[in-house]
Parts: structure tokens; sequence; C-alpha cells
């Protein structure tokens, strides 16, 4: 479906600012609903940033990765010997391929479901208007009832005043840009990014250093994980610069090799790349918010209340723009839950997305699946004497086969509270934590108490089965 380059109705009853996963799950419900919906995408390309530089292309990269970890245990099942060689310069072209088709099919939805996809870049002029700049300058206003900001966001890089020669760096971005795989690489975070990128470029042969602020990485997730998964991830070969700060970079221009310098005093010399992964910020500015004086935090950030509405009532924003669980079925499912509340049938008038109990997965090697509390927040919370830790620590039976060094831990840990011991967080590391966690998060969400857990038979021989037989 080609885009829409004028406006086709006087007044639609919604439009969506932004063309992502989570602008698509909102406009395409609301037009289900049978209400005249258009959408503003600024790239020329729908998807937004899950679909073109993240989680799609970050997750085919690390099926390659895992793939080339099952293949150097090739030997454990008496497979000859396998020296895994990954010809990234042939897959990118195959991975660009795969990310076009989704992006495609993004557009024929909205043709689908009749939702209109305006080409150019969506701001306010006020509460109930929209201009769009199409890509030649010109200009036209879409009217609307309702108006959602869905803009996402992008990643942050720090600044050259701050770092020395910190532009020449890339981002994750950049990552998915590359043509050909980098022989060495400085990634700079601790967070999802910085990791997941770490693992995937260190288990396809790249020098992979990662220079993290403290101890470990993943700070804000359950000490259980932060310590596995740091101690695991150094032991698989990627190094880790504790307590390292970048302080200059030095180079001729971006793309070219680097030097770059640490608070330590140490330097890392003629890396191909600094990859900057170290938060990401909102995609708000230029979009209008002045002109209806919508609120932001310090950062930029749409402020939202429950329901997703900014203080101006017919404007709502959902996604990375409006700062809260970064996380593509966030976005989606607070955007339906708009659409459901402004349009749908009486039984959804109170529909909004609880942002309790919001599972999440990162792909590391091995992967980490985390929902509720972390032992931290529910001592805090609930005090220690109500709060149970049950642990439990053991490797996989699939790396029995395997020498010591390539079995990879599996670590679980359940946080109850209370005398009914209800169930407030569950957090995994191991090989399938992935695809674990999923049905686990449905019982978390429920309420669910260990008894509960527990009567649930085992399913054998799998690692899950231990979050039901724990003592
Ligand atoms: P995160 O916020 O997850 O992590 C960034 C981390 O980098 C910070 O927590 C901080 O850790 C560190 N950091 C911040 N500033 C600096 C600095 N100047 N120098 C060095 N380190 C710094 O951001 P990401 O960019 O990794 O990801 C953004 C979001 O995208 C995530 O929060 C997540 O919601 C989403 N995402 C989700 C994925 C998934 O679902 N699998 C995958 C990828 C992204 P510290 O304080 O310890 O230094």
């Amino acid at each position: 479906m080609p885009p829409i380059t004028h406006p086709t109705q006087e007044r639609y009853d919604y439009v969506v600012v932004g063309g992502g996963s989570g602008a698509s799950g909102t406009a395409r419900r609301a037009a289900i609903y049978g209400k005249k919906v258009a959408v503003v995408e600024a790239t020329g390309v729908l998807g937004g940033c899950c679909v073109k530089v993240g989680c799609i292309p970050k997750k085919i990269m690390w099926y390659a990765a895992d793939m080339a970890d099952k293949l150097r245990l090739a030997t454990a099942y008496n497979y000859s010997p396998v020296q895994p060689s990954f010809d990234w310069q042939t897959f990118k072209p195959r991975r660009d391929a795969y990310v076009k088709r989704l992006t495609e099919a993004y557009a024929r939805n909205f043709g689908k479901d009749g939702v209109e996809y305006h080409d150019g870049w969506g701001r306010l002029l006020d509460k109930n208007t929209v201009e769009v700049t199409r890509h030649d300058g010109s200009t036209y206003t879409l009217s609307a009832d309702y108006i959602t900001i869905a803009t996402g966001s992008r990643p942050a890089v720090p600044k050259d005043e701050e770092i020395p020669g910190a532009h020449l760096g890339i981002t994750s971005d950049g990552f998915f840009d590359l043509e050909t795989q980098p022989k060495k690489i400085v990634i700079v975070g601790a967070g999802y990014i910085a990791l997941e990128l770490a693992g995937v470029l260190n288990a396809l042969g790249t020098e992979t250093h990662l220079a993290i602020r403290y101890e470990t990485v993943l700070r804000t997730f359950d000490p259980m994980i932060q310590t596995t998964i740091t101690d695991w991830t150094e032991h698989t070969g990627v190094k880790i610069h504790k307590n390292t700060k970048v302080v200059k970079v030095e180079g001729t221009k971006q793309g070219e090799p680097v030097t770059v310098h640490f608070n330590t005093g140490e330097k890392i010399e003629n890396a191909d790349y600094i990859l900057w992964a170290v938060g990401r910020e909102p995609v708000t500015e230029d979009c209008g918010l002045d002109k209806v004086n919508i609120k932001t935090d310090a950062k930029g950030n749409i402020l939202v209340d429950e329901w997703q509405a900014t203080n101006v009532p017919n404007i709502f924003s959902i996604g990375d723009c409006q700062g809260k669980a970064l996380l593509t079925p966030v976005a989606i499912a607070a955007g339906r839950r708009i659409s459901n509340r402004l349009f749908g049938p009486e039984k959804f008038k109170e529909d909004k997305l609880s942002y309790e109990n919001i599972p999440t997965v990162v792909f590391s090697h091995p992967p980490i699946g985390t929902v509720g509390l972390t032992e931290p927040e529910a001592r805090k919370k609930f005090g220690d004497e109500n709060v149970k830790i049950y642990n439990t620590r053991f490797k996989s039976m699939f790396f029995d086969f395997a020498d010591e060094v390539h079995r990879e831990p599996t670590v679980y840990k359940l946080i109850v509270t209370g005398e009914e011991e209800k169930v407030v967080g569950l957090h995994m590391v191991g090989a399938g934590s992935d695809e674990a966690l999923q049905g686990f998060s449905v019982a978390v969400k429920m309420g669910a108490t260990k008894k509960q857990f527990d009567d649930t038979v085992a399913i054998h021989p799998t690692s899950a089965e231990e979050v039901v037989t724990l003592r």
C-alpha cells in the first residue's frame, strides 16, 4: 500500500503520529471498530525501531550466534568437529530482506484494516490538528477527535564536550548497517542492548570489549541475574572492563578504527568501532508538543497518566516516547487498550494496561527471563520477615555431554511473600528461559502461590520443571 499524500477526510476519528508497532496496534484496533484512522510516519518505512533496527534483526543475529555456540559443541554429541565460520557479508542482505518483508506487511495490514498511511513528519498544530510535512517540504493538515503520539526513541550518544571523540562511535542503529563483521569492537553500556550485542559479536568471533561503569551488567535486574550473567559472559570470552568509563575516543572519522581511552588509564587500540549502548532518548522535539503545552519530563519523555493520557485530554502517548517500560509489546498492548476504550464496546470502557508484572527477556547467552519484583524490591516492599526465596542452580541436561568449560549455568530464583507464599518475582537465567517465562508470567500475573506452582506436575526432563519443584 503506497502512502496517502493528502487528507481524505474532513475530520478523522483518530490520528496517530509515528508508525511503529505501538502506533500500528492502536491504529488498526481503532480501524477495526470502523473508525477513520490515519498514521503519520516520517521515515518512509513502517514498523518502528523494533522491526527495523531492534528486536527483529537482533533476534535473527542472536539465532546466528546461538547456532555458532551449538556448532562448537558438535563433538559433545559425537559429530565431527565443526569450526563455525560466519559469513556476515552474505547474511546481512538476507536479514535486511527479511526485515523489509516485515515492514511491507505493516503497510499491507494497514490497507486491509483501512488505516491511512501518511508519509511525512507529524507535528501538532493544536489539540485537534496534526500537520504533515512531506519529504518535498509541502504540508497539509489532518484534523482529528483523538490523537496519539507514538514517535519512539533513538539511541543516546554522549556529547563530545563530555567525552571527546564520542561522535566517532556508532549505536545499535549503526550495528545493523554494518556490511562486514567487526574484528574488534568496544561496546559501552550495561543494559539490554550492550549485553545482547556483545553476546552476539563474541559468539560470532569478534574480539569484544564491554566497558561498564560498575561491577556488573543489568544493575536494575535481580542480583542473582547480574552476577550470573556477568560472570558467564566473561567466561565465554567477552572482555568486560569493570568500574570503567570512557574518557576519550581517538580516530579520524566514524567507521575508521579508533583508540578508546578509559579513566583507568587503560586504552584499547585499533578497534574497528566503539558502540554506544547507554540508553535511549525520546523523539519528542519538533512534534508541536509546545503548541498545546503537553508536559514532558526533563529528558523530553511525554508525561502520561495510567490511561496513557497526556495533560491534554484527547491526546495520548504510547511507547518509548513516554519513557515507561521501553518494550514493543507494552506499546502495542497500551495502544490497543486506548482504542478499545475510546472506540470499542461498552465492556472496554475501563480498559488500560497494567504496568505491573511485565515479563521481559534479555537475549544474552544464555538468555534471561524475569517477571515481577527483584529480591531487593520485594524486601523493601514487604519487609525481610515477609519474603522467602527459593533458589536453584544447575547445569541443563543438554550440557551434561559437554566439557566443563562449555557447561552453561542455569539459575532460577522464586520470590514469595506472606503466609500463602504468593509469588511476586521469578528470575531465570539459562537455556530456554526466554521461552519458558511466558507461561510462568501468566501464573504470576494471576497471583499464583508457591503451592499452586508445586501442584503443577513437572514436565520431564526439562529445565523449566525446576520452577515447580523448588524446595
Ligand atoms: P538500558 O537503559 O537498558 O541500559 C543502559 C545502561 O547503560 C544503563 O542502565 C547504565 O548502566 C549504562 N549507562 C548509562 N549511561 C552510561 C554512560 N554514559 N557510560 C556508560 N554506561 C552508561 O538501555 P539500552 O540502550 O540497553 O536499551 C534501551 C531499552 O530498550 C531497554 O531499557 C529496554 O527496555 C529496551 N530493549 C529491550 C530489549 C529486549 O526486550 N530484549 C532489547 C533491547 C532493548 P549502569 O548504570 O550500570 O552503568
